[in-house]
């Protein structure tokens, strides 16, 4: 039976529980080496897998790794090394930019900053969050993708749509300590079992907690639909 607990402090404690129990190894799965290629990295994983970023990456970093590499960058260059990725030419276009930015505005350092990492090309809040946190052990905020997203609201977590507005109701429910941690378990847990077009709430540790379980509900509340 698929019920959330009555506040929603609880049930995402209590979630975040059988999580950590779920997936004790849980953590970032893009490659880098460096503060500079993890924000490359994030960049490019926009609307991308971190799977495919990977790949592109490994060969991608033996000639171009640090923010002087990518300020120097032939545009067309560049965008055809990165064209396995999913809009290569902005992104290209993006990572110079940026990269232009750190050499002559941050003495070549990525920022530690939310606000100087947002005011770079390509760089949003969700961005800026990853870097923040691996790059510089700054736990600002909660890093809300795709699966942070869906998941939030099937499991009754938050009611809003943009991922600035479910970012706040999060951090009003989630423990500080467990930000970082909340996002990669939860991108876990949608790569394995709550997956966008076919959950496995069969064989899913939340499913009596939650309240879009197929099992007994009709509505997938991330979507607002009935299941189909
Ligand atoms: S797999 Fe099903 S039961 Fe589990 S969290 Fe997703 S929708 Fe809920």
């Amino acid at each position: 039976m698929g019920t959330p607990l009555a506040e929603r402090e609880e049930q995402a404690t209590a979630v975040l529980d059988r999580l950590y129990d779920a997936y004790p190894d849980s953590t970032i799965s893009l490659n880098y080496s460096s503060r500079f290629e993890l924000l490359v990295a994030v960049v490019l994983s926009a609307q991308c897998t971190d799977e495919r970023v990977n790949a592109t990456t490994a060969e991608l970093f033996e000639e171009y790794a640090t923010p002087q590499d990518f300020a120097n960058a032939d545009q067309d260059e560049l965008a055809e090394r990165l064209s396995s990725i999913t809009y290569y030419n902005n992104k290209a276009g993006y990572l110079r930019s940026a990269a232009r930015d750190i050499v002559e505005e941050h003495d070549g350092e990525v920022p530690d900053t939310m606000s100087e990492l947002t005011d770079l090309d390509g760089v949003g809040r969700k961005t800026a969050n990853v870097v923040l946190q691996h790059g510089h052990d700054v736990v600002e905020g909660i890093v809300v993708d795709t699966h942070v997203q869906r998941l939030s609201r099937r499991l009754g977590l938050t009611e809003a749509r943009r991922p600035e507005a479910i970012e706040e109701d999060l951090m009003d429910i989630v423990p500080k300590e467990n930000w970082q941690q909340f996002t990669h378990l939860f991108i876990d847990h949608g790569r394995a079992t709550c997956t966008a077009r076919n959950p496995d709430c069969d064989d899913c540790v939340l499913e009596d907690l939650c309240p879009s379980s197929k099992l007994d509900n009709g509505i997938d509340l991330a979507s607002g639909k009935e299941w189909s």
